[in-house]
């Protein structure tokens, strides 16, 4: 029997005789990692514990422990658990067929999902009885256990399992020799690589969330699935801090405030995926519109309308076809012509720039549009505003010299910095995203381009002294991109806007200018987006705020309310000597009692409401409330206007101007 050498990742060495587990090899180097450890990685490849090292002629073998507290270790974890899922599932419900169950880190709201068809659709007062039974499997402490066999073999033992989606995966994805993983003791047997925890016991603070419709690879024509959704934390208060963090988000879900509020729907008699904005969902957007045009005209930007369609050619030209057709709607004919419903707003305004020659004079051209398009969705992927099949983006696209990018894109970052915070977005992240060493992809354009064009994104974030994660490999295979997300009221994480610089564009088009030198020349095209998708960034701002606006983007920002019929002459002209100083108002003259009209206009989140009775009338004046402050007093129909129309012009995201309300703490009203 010989000897192993291993040596811990930066650390203690030691020799060893063989045969020997990773595990008690790690045991030998360090007990403390050793008993916490859930995998391990040996000469950087993930394996299990019970993984039999092999001496390499008394070379050391290089043995890092994958931890609890750490991404990898989360991903071991979450996995493992979505294991015992499945296996709870055979368990319960015999003949059920297994599609996949990875681990979800990056999603906010799960952390792991197995697809299934069960004899019998499961509904969600299914999902109790599972997890209670995922934790009588787990309480038996049964091992995971891998077993390396022929492909032949595991196809066999699938078939006869009556699974054919995993012969179907073994099929198309699995080598000569494959690994499976039984959870011993349980009727489970999965086709995976690894690694996973050495048994049951490692997974205590796990919970199922929800079930959702999936197809099997993701393909509509495919067997229609259920996907079964749950996470799981190292400890149960990590899982408890979490589920409360949900929770919060579950009071914040915009479909339901969306439906509460009468922001906007979502009809499965017109189409999965596409927006009905209601009148008040509508106001806001038209705020948001307003303030981005204004701003669009200041920075001496051209707007611009194009159609939604066009003819299929173009897309061949712009390479949508080649690259995008999944997500585009199928042509559809007129004549003899064929056309398809646009993806992307870039291809229209190349056909701007493209219709007459520009000199370098003529550059900068800046195009913008609140472009929509239409994209071909799966109905199992859509959620709520956040992705639809049809959606609004804040698009503009750049064309300059290769001198001018620089200040283009300086202008982009100082552009959505602004917007961002105008909605009260004060987190920034900004990651800059590059081509990296992957030669695996294709990446469009010349590697020294691409250096050019990464430093001058980077140099446009360095000179503003703003802090950004550079992301090695997630560029766009046309050019390197700086993607914006922000921090909302509760700490998660939203994708929004992005600037792309694109070689690929410019080339399929043709595009050009006419340089100093009277010769042709190919401008640099920037694609950038500050919103991203408008349907998505009211889905984030009301989320954000919880459906309570700041007072500029209100739906409704005053509601009028009289104590009696007696006041409804003055009460009407209150409301419309503030419509005609272009407020939102809304009059109440329901013969309510004064209290169920304040706690209606609460509900609607109206950030102010005036009360008005005899006095008032008598004297023209409003008795203002605030909705989280209350009663904040008795002031002349003129102060308050005035104060009104202040909040309105500098876009205030407090609904109070200190200098006028002699409150205590007027923080802020994001919550
Ligand atoms: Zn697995
Ligand atoms: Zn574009």
């Amino acid at each position: 029997m010989s000897d192993i050498n291993v040596q811990l990742k930066g650390g203690a060495t030691a020799q060893i005789a063989g045969p020997v587990t990773v595990g008690e090899a790690l045991k030998k180097l360090d007990r403390d990692a050793a008993k916490q450890a859930l995998a391990a990685r040996v000469n950087g490849q993930e394996v299990d514990l019970t993984y039999q090292l092999e001496g390499q002629n008394g070379e050391a073998l290089n043995i890092e422990p994958v931890l609890p507290a750490t991404l990898e270790g989360l991903d071991v974890l979450r996995h493992s658990t979505a294991h015992l899922l499945a296996a709870a599932v055979l368990d319960l419900f015999p003949g059920t067929k297994l599609g996949i169950g990875p681990a979800l880190l990056d999603d906010p709201r799960y952390g792991f999902f197995y697809d299934v068809i069960t004899p019998a659709p499961l509904t969600e007062s299914d999902l109790p009885i599972i997890e209670k039974r995922m934790r009588q499997i787990a309480s038996r402490n049964l091992a995971y256990r891998r077993e390396e066999i022929p492909k032949l073999e595991a196809i066999r033992i699938f078939q006869e399992r009556d699974e054919p989606l995993k012969c179907q995966l073994i099929q198309e994805k699995g080598s000569d020799i494959v690994s499976v993983y039984y959870i011993d003791g349980s009727p489970f047997i999965d086709f995976c690589l690894g690694p996973h925890v050495p048994n049951t016991n490692k997974l205590r603070a796990f919970k199922l969330l929800s079930l959702a419709g999936a197809y099997w690879m993701g393909e509509a024509s495919q067997p229609q699935m259920q996907r079964i959704y749950g996470t799981a934390f190292f400890s149960q208060e990590e899982l408890d801090a979490w589920l409360k963090q949900r929770e919060e988000a579950e009071k914040r879900d915009h479909r339901r405030l969306g439906r509460e509020l009468d922001l906007f729907s979502i009809q499965e008699a017109y189409g999965q995926g596409l927006v009905f904005w209601h009148p008040k969902g509508a106001a806001v957007r038209q705020q948001m519109e307003d303030y981005l045009r204004e701003e669009l005209i200041r920075r001496n930007y051209s707007l611009v309308y194009t159609p939604h369609i066009a003819k299929r050619e173009l897309w061949k030209i712009s390479g949508h076809e080649e690259n995008y057709a999944d997500s585009m709607f199928a042509p559809t004919k007129l004549e003899e012509t064929e056309f398809r419903l646009k993806p992307m707003n870039c291809p229209f305004h190349i056909g701007i720039y493209k219709s007459q020659q520009r000199s370098y004079r003529d550059l900068p051209q800046r195009y913008g549009e609140m472009g929509t398009v239409y994209r071909g969705e799966l109905s199992g992927t859509l959620h709520g505003l956040m992705r639809v099949r049809g959606f609004t983006v804040d698009d503009a696209h750049l064309f300059c010299t290769p001198d001018q990018v620089r200040a283009e894109i300086d202008d982009c970052v100082d552009f959505a910095t602004q917007v961002l915070k105008t909605f009260g977005f004060e987190k920034i992240k900004f990651e800059l995203s590059v081509r990296g060493q992957d030669t695996n992809k294709k990446w469009l354009g010349a590697p020294e381009d691409w250096a050019k064009a990464e430093a001058q994104l980077a140099e446009a974030l360095e000179s503003k002294g703003i802090p950004y994660e550079r992301i090695e490999g997630e560029g766009a295979f046309y050019g390197p991109k700086i993607d914006f997300k922000v921090e909302d009221a509760i700490g998660r994480l939203w994708q929004l806007g992005t600037v792309q610089w694109d070689f690929n564009l410019p080339e399929r088009f043709e595009l050009e200018y006419i340089g100093e030198d009277n010769k042709p020349h190919r401008p640099v095209m920037v694609h950038r987006a500050l919103f991203g998708s408008i349907e998505r960034f009211f889905g984030v701002l009301i989320e954000h705020y919880a459906g309570a606006f700041p007072f500029w983007l209100a739906p409704v920002q005053v509601a009028v309310l009289p104590i009696t019929d007696r006041i409804n002459d003055y009460a009407t002209s209150v409301a419309s000597n503030l419509r005609q100083q272009g407020l939102r108002v809304e009059l109440n003259l329901h013969s309510d009692k004064i209290g169920a009209k304040i706690r209606d206009a609460q509900l609607q989140k109206v950030p102010f409401m005036l009360v008005v009775g005899d006095r008032e009338a008598e004297q023209g004046t409003v008795a203002v409330r605030e909705r989280s402050k209350g009663d904040i007093g008795v002031m002349t129909l003129a102060a308050f206007s005035e104060m009104a129309r202040e909040l309105v012009k500098t876009r205030a995201l407090n609904n109070m101007l200190e200098s006028r309300v002699e409150s205590p703490e007027s923080g802020n009203e994001r919550s």
